[in-house]
C-alpha cells in the first residue's frame, strides 16, 4: 500500500509515519530528511536547498521530484511507501502521479491530517528528536521517561531543527496554505481523500489513520 501523509508543518506526518513504519513495515520517504542529508552530506542538491529550507520556503519542485525519482528507484518500495512532506504543491503531485505510472506503483490513499494553525507553532517550537534513531518528542507532550535518555535506543544525543523556530514555523504554515492545501481538492477529486483529527493523542492519530486506511 502506498500513501501520501497531508497536513501543515507540525501535524504530526513525521511522528505517524515512523509508527506505521515500525508497526507495518512501510517505508517513509520523507522529502524533509532527505534534504536535510543532503545538506549535511553539502551534496550539489544540498548546497541548493540550504538557504530556502533555513528562511521556510519550499526548495525547488525539480530538486524535490528528482530526489524522489532517485529514492522510488530503491528496492524496498515494494513493502509500501509513506509519503511525508511530498507532494508539496500542484506541479509535485502531477510528477508523482507519472513517476508511479512509470514505476508500476499505485497511489491508495492520502490522509489528510487537520489541525489547529494556532497550535502548530507551540508544538513545533517544543519538539526534538534521537540523535541517533530519529524518535521524536516533545518539551511538554512527550518526554523521555528518563531524562536526557531516549526511550527506543539509549542514546543520550538529542537535536532540534534548524528551521523549527517561531520566525520559520510562520513562513512554513503560508507556504502550505499557499501551496500545500490546494491539494486537498486535488486529491478529493481521486476519491483517495481521508481525513483525521491531528488535534487527538498521538496514539488516537494513529487508530484514526489505520480505520481510514481500512476503509481505503
Ligand atoms: P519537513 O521536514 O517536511 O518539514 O521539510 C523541511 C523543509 O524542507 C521544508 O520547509 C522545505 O524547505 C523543504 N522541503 C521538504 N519537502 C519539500 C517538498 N516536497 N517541496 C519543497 N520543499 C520541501
Amino acid at each position: 500500500m502506498n500513501i501520501i501523509l497531508l497536513g501543515p508543518p507540525g501535524a504530526g506526518k513525521g511522528t505517524q509515519a515512523r509508527i506505521l513504519m515500525d508497526r507495518d513495515a512501510m517505508v517513509q520517504l520523507s522529502t524533509g530528511d532527505m534534504l536535510r542529508a543532503a545538506v549535511a552530506a553539502g551534496t550539489e542538491v544540498g548546497q541548493k536547498a540550504d538557504a530556502v529550507m533555513k528562511a521556510g520556503g519550499l526548495v525547488s519542485d525539480d530538486i524535490v521530484i528528482g530526489v524522489v525519482d532517485e529514492r522510488l528507484d530503491q528496492p524496498d518500495v515494494v513493502q509500501g511507501v509513506i509519503f511525508d512532506g511530498f507532494p508539496r504543491t500542484t506541479p509535485q503531485a502531477e510528477a508523482l502521479d507519472t513517476l508511479l505510472a512509470k514505476k508500476s506503483m499505485t497511489l491508495d490513499a492520502v490522509v489528510n491530517i487537520e489541525v489547529d494553525d494556532a497550535a502548530m507553532v507551540d508544538r513545533i517550537s517544543g519538539r526534538y528528536t534521537c540523535g541517533n534513531c530519529g524518535e521524536g518528542y516533545h518539551d511538554r507532550d512527550k518526554k523521555p521517561a528518563v531524562d536526557g535518555v531516549c526511550d527506543k535506543c539509549g542514546s543520550t544525543e538529542f537535536k532540534r531543527r534548524k528551521d523549527d523556530n517561531a520566525e520559520t514555523v510562520a513562513s512554513r504554515l503560508k507556504e502550505y496554505h499557499a501551496e500545500t492545501a490546494p491539494l486537498i481538492s486535488y486529491y478529493q477529486g481521486t476519491g483517495k481523500l481521508r481525513s483525521v483529527d491531528g488535534m487527538a493523542h498521538i496514539d488516537d492519530v494513529t487508530t484514526s489513520i489505520k480505520t481510514a486506511l481500512g476503509a481505503a
